[in-house]
């Protein structure tokens, strides 16, 4: 979602007048775009202004330094005592001010703060501000926010409460986005399935995009597994635009931990899930995300997170050493060390790489249909992604961006597949 928010404000100032640089020895101005989920992201931050200080300690001018994001909506104040190379500090709900905070700035040299949740009024204004992006894949945000309050999660203190935009608007950004060459719109959201405006919910938004006709493949990011009512399982079995993929965050296989961490499901209740969703669509693929080193998770609550692994076959996941994030409720919950989280850690990524290399080597000789994105930066191959959203790669001339072809796959490492354009 920081990359799309990223998008919209380069949108927003290019709007005021403003124009991005190629060299960051260029700028008179720096935007970092922070998260706040762990603390490693939180600690980068205050790093990479620190870089900043040190390029330009020489200048006459320095460059006005703004620290966007859920770190400035979680630091507030804070972000100046941290750093005092620090001149304005924007809220993720409250970005679409920038321009006037710049302004302000530049005439009272007056370091400001802006930390409102005004999430109607940002997409009001971004609503006006055109896309102009021509890539082939493109984000839409759907949805902000989260009510869900598990005991680890800092996103509904620094997104605020969910907030779905209406379906009329992102159809508006989708059909832009079209015009200007977009094939794959993937919606966004931290609860996406949560999507809910008026009468529709995320099957019914999807149904709307997919009648675009040059939108060729249409994903979601991120769900929770209790809001997968019947209705967007069958989605994926009746709109052929939707990619049978989706990344659907477990965090735990252990049923203690989960209730700890306040997700309100048990193993049992997502593998049904699971099951549910191969029934409406059997090529489907899975990827999520785990938390390892919970406060108060044992060997045996592990070995159940290693179980549900192996049962479900996950692909291109993502798995995180618990961080304890100031303000949450699991601050007071009893630690475990940190050496046994590693440990753990280097176990469930051994065991998911092996997973999704046996799941990639299955796709040697095969045929993949490729949505072809862009040359890579040596100009000498073409990237794609395959239905199931895994990166392809071919050396192929004459291939175009937006190109939808067959791939047969020679080769792969990792989560990379990389082949040949079938005649
Ligand atoms: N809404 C999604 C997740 C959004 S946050 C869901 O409910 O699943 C993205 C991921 O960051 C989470 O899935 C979780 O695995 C990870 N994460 C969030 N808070 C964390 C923390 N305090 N420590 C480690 N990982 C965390
Ligand atoms: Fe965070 Fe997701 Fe839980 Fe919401 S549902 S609190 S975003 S992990």
């Amino acid at each position: 979602m920081n990359e799309y928010d990223s998008n919209r404000i380069t949108d927003l100032l290019s709007f005021a007048n403003y124009s991005k640089v190629s060299e960051p020895d260029d700028a008179q101005c720096f935007i970092f775009n922070t998260c706040n989920i762990r603390e490693k992201a939180n600690q980068k931050v205050y790093s990479d202004v620190g870089k900043i200080r040190k390029k330009f300690r020489d200048r006459k001018v320095k460059p006005i330094i703004v620290l966007a994001g859920c770190v400035a909506q979680a630091e507030s104040n804070l972000v100046f005592e941290k750093s005092d190379y620090v001149d304005i500090v924007v809220g993720p709900q409250s970005y679409h001010t920038l321009p006037d905070l710049l302004n302000n700035f530049q005439s009272q040299k007056k370091k400001s703060i802006n930390n409102e949740f005004n999430v109607i009024e940002k997409f009001d204004k971004l609503n006006q501000i055109k896309r102009n992006s021509n890539k082939v894949s493109n984000y839409i945000t759907i949805q902000e926010g989260c009510d869900k309050f598990c005991k680890f999660c800092v996103v509904p203190y620094t997104r605020g409460p969910e907030y779905s935009r209406s379906v009329y608007e992102i159809v508006e950004e989708a059909r832009r986005l079209e015009s200007l060459g977009t094939k794959e719109i993937i919606l966004l959201g931290q609860n996406v399935s949560a999507y809910k405006h008026e009468n529709n919910n995320l099957s019914g938004l999807i149904k709307e995009i997919s009648k675009l006709n040059r939108i060729e493949r249409i994903r979601f990011t991120t769900s929770h597994p209790n809001d997968f009512n019947d209705d967007i399982i069958n989605i994926f079995k009746d709109e052929p635009k939707l990619m049978p993929q989706l990344h659907l965050p477990v965090q735990s296989g252990s049923d203690k931990i989960l209730k700890l961490m306040n997700r309100n499901y048990t193993k049992k209740k997502y593998i049904n899930l699971i099951d549910k969703l191969l029934k409406a669509k059997p090529d489907i693929q899975f990827s999520s995300d785990f938390i390892v080193g919970f406060p108060e998770e044992t060997n045996e609550d592990f070995k159940e997170t290693l179980d549900l692994v192996k049962n479900v076959n996950f692909t291109n996941s993502y798995s995180f050493i618990y961080s304890e994030r100031p303000g949450t409720p699991a601050v007071n919950f009893e630690k475990i060390p940190l050496s046994v989280a590693k440990d753990r850690l280097k176990s469930l990524q051994d065991l998911l790489n092996n997973i999704q290399s046996k799941a990639s080597s299955r796709s040697i000789d095969k045929d993949n249909l490729v949505l072809f994105e862009n040359k890579t930066k040596d100009k000498k191959q073409f990237y794609g992604k395959n239905i199931y959203a895994q990166p392809v790669f071919v050396k192929n001339q004459g291939i175009n961006d937006g190109d939808l072809k067959f791939v047969k796959i020679t080769d792969y490492n990792k989560n990379t597949l990389f082949g040949t354009i079938k005649d």
